[in-house]
């Protein structure tokens, strides 16, 4: 039956820059409205959605680290950045009409709960989209380690990287336009041939744990929705 969705929950990975549209920095509100609209169809059609959402379009710590800060004081303030995308995704989502809870894996509690596996799934469940901040909650670490430790504790069926481009490629397609994209890859593969899907802890917590990932273009309208209806697009990794 190819009317039903083909997954039952996921987790999507958004980047800071998939906030950020053409800006420069910061969040773009067209932009976030309108992923918050795809993300709001999926829910409407059952699909129970986890969100982990980075924040690279405010604050990244190793480039602050570079310049002379302190490495642990720069990743803190990274992670309060994903705080505020959360908030902003949060904001656009409840606008749509879903109910939406932001969870961090930092305690900020005054503005959004603190991230409890029980609970969580308990929002999911209840049709509620749940949106995780504050990454692992640990320096040193990225957005995307985080959602792949998620999507495993969630037991999520997929976990969905959406980039700016369709898919993974052997070289950078915004600088190579003879770059060739994959339909499928093993983690392995892309360890080996070091492409730039995600840091390896990311890939490494997939693979072990079994969770497939989609990249897909988040730009384009409608990808999101035609990779849950169970169309191919993008490039899928797996074990
Ligand atoms: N960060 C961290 N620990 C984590 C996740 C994120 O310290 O578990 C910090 C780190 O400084 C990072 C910033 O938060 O640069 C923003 O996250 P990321 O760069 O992964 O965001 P994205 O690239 O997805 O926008």
């Amino acid at each position: 039956d190819d009317t039903r969705p083909a997954y039952k929950r996921i987790l999507l990975k958004l980047s800071g820059e998939a906030l950020m549209g053409d800006l420069e920095y910061g969040i773009c509100p067209n932009v976030l409205g309108r992923v918050a609209r795809e993300v709001a169809e999926l829910s409407r059609l059952g699909i129970e959605v986890a969100i982990v959402i980075g924040g690279g379009n405010i604050f990244r710590g190793a480039g602050m680290a570079q310049a002379g800060m302190d490495r642990v004081s720069a990743d803190h303030m990274g992670m309060l950045a994903t705080v505020m995308n959360g908030l902003a995704m949060q904001d656009a989502l409840e606008r749509v009409g879903k109910f939406c809870r932001v969870m961090s894996a930092l305690k900020i509690n005054q503005v959004c709960e603190d991230y409890i596996r029980r609970r969580a799934v308990r929002h999911l469940e209840k049709g509620r989209i749940v949106v995780f901040a504050a990454g692992t909650g640990n320096p040193f670490f990225t957005t995307d380690t985080a959602a792949s430790l998620r999507a495993i504790e969630m037991n999520c069926d997929v976990m969905i990287k959406a980039t700016k481009v369709d898919g993974v490629y052997d070289s950078d397609p915004m600088r190579h336009p003879e770059a060739k994209r994959y339909d499928r890859l093993t983690f392995d593969e892309v360890l080996t041939a070091r492409l730039g899907v995600m840091d390896a802890t990311a890939i490494v917590m997939c693979r072990d744990n079994d969770m497939p990932l989609r990249v897909i273009n988040i730009f384009k309208e409608g990808e999101l929705m035609r990779l849950v209806m169970g169309e191919r697009v993008g490039t899928l990794v797996e074990r």
